[in-house]
């Protein structure tokens, strides 16, 4: 009886602290569209009431409301990937691949958003081919997510440094996407990897995130069986890593 007592205890512990996610994340989910919803709102009524406006504001306004639903778009998109890969609906197409070319693509693909934000994209050393077994097209989500990330929170020429730490006898490569930003407090460390969590509210959201993409990151690399963390210095950096398998 005791024991079926303490297994009951421990299922309605996991079902309160269920409840409280649960209701953590729609409190979550429902300010972040709030916020982006009620600035279209006010741009079309403006721009629908007010006959008079001059051209130039009414293309201002229609640029901005137009930032506030792409905004909208990546949230739901982020969401619905999300959902995906907690019920287990996404499928995993493993092949192997060289994680050092992939790494060069998405620099490249990155290059002028890091060009207009004056950070420079840079291995630091020069690495051969590295073959990884994974799903090519979800490691490439990931780098895209840590490494806007790195140019979105960095200082203005800095540098963004991409390592590859090889363990030939595990079969493991750990990827460090290494910045040079204001740095995260170690408060914030734990929760970071949380859906929606933010470290500057205002300021995160003011650079246009969804708040999911280390979320992502995580789900990603986890259902590929690796391990993802973080390190940071407050006003010197962060290093962002994960672990791959290898060939
Ligand atoms: P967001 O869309 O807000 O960027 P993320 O899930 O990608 O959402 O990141 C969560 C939070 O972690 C960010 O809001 C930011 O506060 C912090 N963060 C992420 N990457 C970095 C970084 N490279 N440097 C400093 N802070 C970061």
């Amino acid at each position: 009886v005791e024991k079926f007592a303490q297994e009951k205890l421990f299922e309605i512990d996991t079902l309160n602290k269920q409840a409280v996610f649960r209701r953590e994340f729609v409190g979550n989910l429902a300010h972040e569209l709030k916020t982006p919803l009620f600035s279209v709102q006010s741009y079309l009524l403006t721009l629908m009431t007010d006959k008079q406006m001059e051209q130039e504001v009414k293309a201002k306004y229609l640029k901005r409301t137009a930032k506030n639903v792409e905004r909208l778009v990546s949230i739901i998109e982020d969401l619905d990937f999300i959902t995906k890969l907690d019920a287990n609906m996404m499928e995993i197409n493993t092949q192997e691949f060289d994680i050092v070319a992939l790494i060069v693509e998405v620099f490249d693909m990155l290059e002028t958003n890091a060009l207009n934000n004056k950070v420079n994209l840079h291995f630091d050393k020069v690495y051969f081919q590295i073959k990884v077994l994974a799903d090519k097209q979800k490691i490439e989500q990931v780098l895209i997510n840590l490494l806007s990330n790195a140019i979105k929170y960095a200082q203005k020429d800095s540098l963004c440094t991409v390592k590859i730490e090889e363990f030939p006898e595990e079969h493991t490569v750990k990827i460090h996407v290494m910045d040079q930003s204001e740095g995260i407090s170690k408060e914030h460390l734990p929760r970071l990897f949380e859906r929606f969590y933010r470290v500057d509210k205002g300021r995160s959201r003011g650079k246009g995130g969804s708040g999911l993409g280390l979320s992502i990151v995580k789900h990603i690399v986890e259902i590929h069986g690796g391990e993802v963390g973080v390190t940071s210095k407050l006003n010197e950096g962060s290093d962002f890593w994960f672990t791959l398998e290898t060939v």
